[in-house]
């Protein structure tokens, strides 16, 4: 639930900054209204600001239409919360049995390997059953304070691994060899942002800002031609307040991020947090407090941004460098104090 504050308190916060900019420039000249879509999906909120929808379109049905899409998506496709999802089928499913999948669980699964390959298996959709194990999934076995010993976490790991998942994309079909629990709360919300912009694109819209539960795409510009400005918030678990700025300088641009300074809890003055390395089948503590991508896909972005944070900041940054990415990391240096670094290619989308 405090990931849910999380998103919404950045959410709240993203939206705050976009009324005190509205109010920092008035005098626009572009008369074009700005479009607010808002709900709630997969266990958090959305918010999607649209300027010029086609005239031959009402409010009323694009909002129809996004909620048709994103239900899919959700309890249809992806949820471990409703058992009827494909997702929960699947884990449901016998293992070297052929499952039919949709193309958007195949689309997101071959995503999620690819990350997983290019990070060395720090990103693996697998990891649900030591989430669950450290208190922070749908089924969580231990109640916080009684920490799961090694011999726990040892056959635990025995059941996490992403080679576990063989995806045939030409037959659209996946195959379990192992017994694995595929869980995609760090790439599914990255996802469903994507193809809200795919909805808006195909509908004719040059300019939009797509928000769901912190993660972000955005197009063009608002009204009165300016830029999309996301504010990325201070890793702390306090009231939230303003970091650092990006400019999307009209750019078609993802933006997500990661961080361990809300979903955590703390045993013996030692923190744990929800980035679980599945490696070690323990959540990470490597000082990083936060990370954000910026990236043509959401999904990417999101995954990434999870990668990164198992990662830590050496391994982390080099490979953002490597692939000229922009990448974002903020850590700790004392208490309540941090340090920030940014690969070569973020540099564009800092505002000062
Ligand atoms: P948020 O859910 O707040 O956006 P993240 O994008 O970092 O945060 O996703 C964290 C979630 O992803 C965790 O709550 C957990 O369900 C899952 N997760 C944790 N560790 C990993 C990992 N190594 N690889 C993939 N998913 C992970
Ligand atoms: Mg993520």
């Amino acid at each position: 639930m405090t990931q849910i504050m999380l998103r919404r308190n950045l959410s709240f916060f993203i939206i705050l900054l976009a009324l005190l900019l509205a109010i920092t420039f008035p005098f626009s000249d572009d008369n074009q209204d700005i479009d607010e879509f808002f709900g709630l999906t997969m266990g958090t909120s959305y918010r999607f600001q649209v300027v010029g929808i086609p005239v031959e379109l009402t409010r009323k049905v694009i909002a129809e239409e996004i909620e048709e899409l994103l239900i899919d998506l959700d309890s249809g496709t992806f949820s471990t919360y409703v058992p009827e999802s494909e997702l929960s089928q699947l884990n449901r499913y016998d293992t070297n049995i052929p499952f039919e999948a949709s193309s958007e669980i195949i689309e997101v699964l071959s995503l999620a390997q690819e990350v997983s390959a290019l990070t060395n298996g720090a990103f693996d959709i697998t990891v649900g059953p030591l989430v669950n194990l450290w208190g922070f999934g749908p089924d969580s076995e231990i109640s916080r304070g009684n920490l799961p010993t090694n011999e726990v976490i040892e056959d635990t790991l025995e059941h996490v691994g992403y080679n576990y998942l063989l995806i045939d994309v030409a037959r659209s079909q996946l195959k379990k060899n192992a017994d694995i629990y595929v869980d995609l709360s760090g790439i599914a919300k990255g996802y469903a942002v994507d193809r809200v912009g795919t909805y808006f694109d195909s509908i004719g819209v040059e300019n939009y800002f797509l928000e769901i539960g912190g993660e972000l795409k955005m197009k063009g510009f608002k009204q009165g031609n300016e830029n999309w400005i996301p504010a990325i918030e201070t890793p702390l678990d306090t009231v939230p307040e303003i970091y650092a700025v990006i400019n999307s300088g009209g750019k078609t641009i993802a933006v997500a991020g990661s961080g361990d300074y809300r979903n955590y809890f703390e045993e013996n003055g030692e923190r744990f947090s929800h980035e679980i390395d599945p490696r070690t089948g323990r959540p990470v503590k490597n000082g990083l407090a936060a990370v954000y991508v910026i990236d043509s896909s959401a999904a990417r972005a999101d995954a990434l941004a999870t990668a990164y944070m198992i990662m830590g900041l050496e391994e982390a940054r080099a490979l953002a460098e490597s692939m000229d990415q922009a990448a974002y990391f903020i850590y700790r240096i004392g208490s309540g104090e941090f340090a920030d670094h940014q690969s070569k290619a973020f540099n564009e989308y800092l505002d000062f």
